[in-house]
C-alpha cells in the first residue's frame, strides 16, 4: 500500500463527507396533486443518519401524502427522492395480516437462518416475548401496534417511516409507545421521520421539526430544548417499569 500513490488512494480511504453522504433520505421538489388540488408544492427536505425528525402540520396539509411519497408508494409524485439504505414504515393501524400470527407477520417476507432467532429478538424488544404464537386478533390495540413496530425493526431500517403511529391509542399507552420509541432508538441506529400532530410528542422524541404548510416545509427548526435524552430521564422515570 506504501508504493501506491497517495494522490490515488485518498478518494477512497478519506473521501470528503457532505451533507448529502450523510443524509438517509434527501428529497428535492416533491410535487403532488390530486385532480386540481396542489397538495405537496415543491417539498424539500433532508434526514441525516441516525436523526429523529417530526413532520407537523394541520389535518390535510398532506403529511401522509409525503410520506408515502418518501415510502415509495406513490408513483404519482413529482420530483427526487434518495434513499440510502432500508427503508420500513409504520402507519396508524397496524396492518397485521389477520390470518398470520404474530411471529410470522414479523417475519413476513425476510428469509434467513437465524430468522426465528431475529424475530423473538424483536418481538423482546417491544416486550412481546411470550407472543408470538397469537394471532394479531388476541392483542390490543397498543399490543399490535408494538408488534407494528418489531415489524419494522427486524429489517434493521436505515430508515424508519412513521406516520402517525400512537394516535390511535389510549393516552396511556400512547405514552408507553412513546418511551418505547425512544428506548428502541437508543438500541437500534435508525434514523425517522415521525408524522405527527402532537407537539408534545415531537418535542419528546424528535431532534428536529419541520413543519408542512400550504404545500411546502414552513419551517425546518431544531427542537429548541436542551431536553433530556437518556433511559434515565425524569420524563419516562414512572413508566420505565412498564416496559
Ligand atoms: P394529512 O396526512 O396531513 O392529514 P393527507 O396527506 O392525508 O394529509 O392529505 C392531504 C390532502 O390530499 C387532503 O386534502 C386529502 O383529501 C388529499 N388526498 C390525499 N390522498 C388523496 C387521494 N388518493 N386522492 C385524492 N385526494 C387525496
Ligand atoms: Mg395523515
Amino acid at each position: 500500500r506504501s508504493e501506491l500513490n497517495p494522490a490515488t488512494t485518498a478518494p477512497d480511504v478519506a473521501p470528503d463527507l457532505t451533507a448529502a453522504d450523510l443524509a438517509v433520505v434527501t428529497a428535492r421538489g416533491i410535487t403532488r396533486a390530486f385532480g386540481d388540488t396542489t397538495v405537496l408544492d415543491g417539498v424539500d427536505l433532508r434526514i441525516r443518519r441516525g436523526e429523529v425528525v417530526a413532520l407537523l402540520g394541520a389535518s390535510g396539509s398532506g403529511k401522509s401524502t409525503l410520506l408515502r411519497v418518501l415510502a415509495g408508494l406513490d408513483s404519482g409524485a413529482d420530483g427526487e427522492v434518495r434513499t440510502s439504505g432500508r427503508t420500513a414504515v409504520v402507519f396508524q393501524e397496524h396492518r397485521l395480516l389477520p390470518w398470520k400470527r404474530v411471529a410470522d407477520n414479523i417475519a413476513l417476507g425476510l428469509r434467513g437462518p437465524d430468522l426465528a432467532r431475529r424475530t423473538s429478538a424483536a418481538l423482546a424488544g417491544v416486550g412481546l416475548a411470550d407472543r408470538g404464537r397469537a394471532w394479531p386478533a388476541e392483542l390490543s390495540g397498543g399490543q399490535a401496534q408494538r408488534v407494528a413496530l418489531a415489524r419494522a425493526l427486524v429489517r434493521e431500517p436505515d430508515i424508519l417511516l412513521l406516520d402517525e403511529p400512537f394516535a390511535a391509542l389510549d393516552a396511556l399507552n400512547r405514552l408507553r409507545m412513546q418511551a418505547l420509541f425512544f428506548r428502541l432508538r437508543g438500541e437500534h441506529d435508525f434514523a425517522a421521520l415521525l408524522v405527527t400532530h402532537d407537539v408534545n410528542e415531537a418535542l419528546l422524541l424528535a431532534d428536529r421539526l419541520l413543519v408542512l404548510e400550504d404545500g411546502r416545509i414552513a419551517e425546518d427548526t431544531p427542537v429548541p430544548l436542551p431536553h433530556p435524552r437518556t433511559q434515565d430521564d425524569p420524563g419516562f422515570g414512572a413508566l420505565r417499569r412498564h416496559l
